[in-house]
């Protein structure tokens, strides 16, 4: 049963730190996307502070915040741009809908603040973070003395920018103690938390407790937690169990990895995170969301193929420069097959007409038979010259993939842009930069030889 819906954690499992998302990461959402996988962020985090960088991905269409306590439907890619294309957090947290969210019992909240009077701010390293309507509030204290609570450094910023901060936090929660979402702890001393920890779950009962990290002890109604998130979202969008995979690294993760048809955990993850997984990525840090998505899922990595076709550019390049010649070679692509090859033959042919591109088309029409190339990608090892890109124009090819820049006669943007003007009958989609550095060292490589 191939996988439909994926939901992954963040900290630790998506996230390199409080707002980072690899290149690798994000195409392999993107090419999820691709194949019509649905994703969803399935973190601890409140709304108001998921990552601009994971909400900017179009196709990331829910997600499950607080522990499963709310979980959003995200708008469409219109409702998280600004005007001029960019995104706008704002926006996307006004846009997107609260499907579904359990808050805490006001008896239970009221019941958790009474044990932790047991242990005052002054004398304990505990400091308090809740979550209302999908915005956090923090305890002062907490960004003013990080080390205290152990707070890791790198999340300092994060912190500050993503909380609104409360002079009193235990009023605050008692105040509050009928709406709140999740309520979480933060410790600095691991005795302390260890001692809160068991007492709130054998003195506190039918509230569910986990933790992200290990300084935290994070608590929500004992109905929530990401397993009824995924749940919930499988429920709503008819997909099965089989048809999910779930991605985490930390205790918050355990019962979400067992809910899904494919747990998978990081190889940083925890040790009871890393058993309860059919399968063990990559680190975090080695983009072993991305690994598992493509090896595990079996999700085509679109990256790899744009490299595969262009690595046969470059071999027509090699051909060119074996000739003495500017090294520029070409492929043309129909469904996953290479049907016509160019490279440059400029003074062996004594001609201007011998460019890779000019070459490649004339032989992609003899093998389709027709002048019209359209559902043909082109693999380029340099921006094409004004004229190429006039017949790349005049022949339909849907899309051009382009190595290296042109300074001097480039016309996909460089100098000039034909592949995108408005009075043409046809655009092509352009994109540049695969092996980019491969292409241009083949380049710099023959001038300099040239000079010598
Ligand atoms: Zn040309």
């Amino acid at each position: 049963m191939s996988v439909r819906l994926i939901a992954f954690d963040l900290d630790n499992t998506f996230l390199y730190d409080a707002d980072t998302v690899s290149r690798g990461n994000r195409e392999a959402l993107e090419d999820a996307a691709a194949e019509h996988v649905m994703t969803a962020i399935a973190s601890g985090r409140v709304f108001t502070s998921l990552p601009a960088a994971v909400l900017a991905v179009p196709s990331v269409e829910y997600a499950i915040t607080s522990n499963g306590a709310a979980i959003y439907k995200l708008p469409k890619e219109e409702g998280r741009l600004d005007e001029n294309g960019r995104f706008d957090a704002d926006r996307c947290f006004t846009h997107a809908r609260c499907i579904h969210r359990i808050s805490l019992p006001e008896d239970r909240v009221r019941a958790i603040m009474k044990l932790l009077e047991e242990y005052p701010s002054d004398r304990y390293p505990v400091s308090f973070e809740t979550f209302i309507n999908g915005k956090a509030y923090s305890c002062e204290d907490y960004i003013r003395r990080p080390e205290r609570y152990g707070l890791s450094p790198a999340y300092i910023e994060y912190v500050r920018t993503t909380r609104t901060m409360v002079a009193d936090m235990r009023q605050f929660i008692l105040d509050h103690a009928d709406t709140l979402d999740g309520l979480d702890l933060q410790i600095g001393d691991p005795a302390v938390r260890d001692e809160i920890r068991s007492r709130l779950m054998a003195e506190v009962p039918d509230i569910y407790i986990t933790a992200s990290v290990s300084n935290r002890i994070e608590m929500s109604n004992a109905s929530a937690g990401k397993a009824a998130g995924l749940r919930y979202l499988m429920n709503i969008l008819g997909i099965k169990k089989g048809e999910t995979a779930a991605f985490g690294d930390a205790d918050n993760d355990i019962d979400m990895i067992c809910a899904a048809g494919t747990g998978i955990a990081m190889r940083n993850g925890t040790p009871s995170c890393r058993k309860a997984a059919d399968y063990v990525t990559k680190a975090c840090r080695e983009d072993g969301f991305a690994w598992a998505v493509h090896g595990r899922l079996g999700i085509r990595n679109r990256r790899a193929e744009k490299e595969k076709y262009m690595r046969a550019a470059l071999k027509e390049a090699g051909k060119a420069e074996a000739l003495d010649e500017v090294p520029v070679g070409c492929v043309i692509v129909k469904d996953g097959k290479i049907i016509a090859r160019g490279y440059n033959r400029r003074n062996a042919d004594r001609s201007t007409l011998s460019h890779a591109e000019m070459t490649a088309i004339r032989k992609a029409c003899c093998v389709l038979g027709d002048w019209r190339l359209s559902g043909c990608t082109m693999y380029v090892t340099l921006e094409p010259c004004p004229m190429c890109a006039g017949a790349i124009v005049q022949s339909r090819i849907d899309r051009v993939v382009i190595g290296a820049r042109s300074d001097k006669s480039g016309s996909a943007g460089t100098v000039v842009d034909l592949l995108h003007t408005d009075g043409f009958d046809h655009q092509v989609e352009t994109e540049f930069d695969v092996l980019g550095d491969e292409c241009r060292k083949l380049l710099s490589h023959y001038f300099s030889q040239k000079r010598k």
